[in-house]
């Protein structure tokens, strides 16, 4: 029999029904609509798109949304300024800047100009701090906490397994390792990070009950690599070319879909897994951040 295969795309569409509930429950008690301001620089199609569906999905739950263009030749300095008008913009709850940003921007000031209580991306220093500190009163990276949410409400509980997260970046596989490390709802797992330095990847990739994979190369997760039964999370999303499709291509995983859906009890689908929970958390914090002036993804 064939893995469970856990939908994205229904759990983010009840995610943001709940969040679409808060909205209108925000606005009959005190009046205030929470605001989302997203920063996109340039014109790279892929963000331009990415910043898009943000905002339409901004707008379809009752989030003000506004997205400040701004062009590719911009300087860090006016950038910065930018970016502080935002922080000072009462009706801006939630501040959202589109990354990669171009060569003259020095992108780790920008991320930490972002105030930290309205930093729905969770890529601020102060935030990043809280969370490895163990904090639930924290703004969370988007992807991990919606990983969170797909297992929970899957019914595979990290608490007390082995999860074992391929991948360190900043975006995905630290802030993921810290999510489940905290005590409480969601967390309280054993983790392991592997990374491309690990020796053995197949040995350690075997020990988890839990398998999440963000490497972004399709293929890296093979069905011997998987512990039989696993749940298997895969993050990755790859262009492969595909003469069959009108675009010429198609979005594949890490995972060998195929042949891990045989050894796997759970597996998220690419596209239509993680992707759609990644926007469905941004929501969710821009509300949180509207609430609580601070955020808070606890219970
Ligand atoms: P990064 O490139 O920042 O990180 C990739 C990680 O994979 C690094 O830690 C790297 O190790 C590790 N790695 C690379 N090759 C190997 C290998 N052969 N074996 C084991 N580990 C390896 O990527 P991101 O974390 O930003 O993204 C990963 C993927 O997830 C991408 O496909 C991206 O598009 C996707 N993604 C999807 C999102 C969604 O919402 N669906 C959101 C964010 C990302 P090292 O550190 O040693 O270099």
């Amino acid at each position: 029999m064939g893995a469970e295969i856990i939908s994205g795309t229904e759990m983010a569409r009840e995610i943001r029904g709940e969040v679409a509930e808060r909205v209108t429950a925000m606005r009959s008690a005190d009046g205030k609509t929470p605001g989302l301001a997203t920063v996109l620089v340039g014109s790279d199609p892929a963000s331009s798109t990415y910043v898009r569906m943000k905002n339409r999905a901004a707008a379809e739950v009752g989030i003000r949304s506004r997205q400040v263009d701004l062009p590719e030749s911009i300087s860090h300095e006016e950038l910065l300024g930018w970016v502080e008008g935002l922080n000072a913009d009462p009706e801006v709850d939630g501040i959202l800047v589109q990354l990669p940003l171009p060569d003259q921007i020095r992108e780790d000031e920008i991320l930490e100009a972002v105030h930290p209580a309205k930093d729905v991306d969770g890529f601020h220093p102060v935030n990043v701090g809280r969370l490895v500190s163990g904090s639930t009163d924290v703004l969370a990276p988007c992807t991990p906490r919606g990983i969170i949410e797909l297992l929970m409400r899957s019914g595979h509980d990290p608490a007390g397994r082995h999860v074992v997260m391929v991948g360190r970046s900043n975006i995905v596989g630290k802030p993921m390792a810290s999510l489940l490390l905290r005590r409480g709802r969601g967390g309280d797992a054993t983790v392991t990070i592997a990374h491309s330095r690990t020796a053995n990847l197949a040995e350690i990739t075997r020990l988890g009950d839990i398998l999440i994979v963000a490497v972004g190369r399709p293929g890296v997760v093979t069905a011997d690599m998987v512990r039989p039964g696993a749940v298997v999370i895969d993050v990755g999303v790859n262009r492969v070319d595909d003469a069959d499709s009108e675009k010429g291509y198609r979005l594949v995983g890490d995972v060998d879909f195929e042949g891990v859906r045989g050894v796997a009890s759970a597996i998220t689908p690419v596209p239509g897994g993680v992707g759609p929970m990644t926007i469905a958390m941004l929501l969710s914090n821009t509300v949180d951040a509207a609430q609580t002036g601070r955020g808070g993804d606890g219970e």
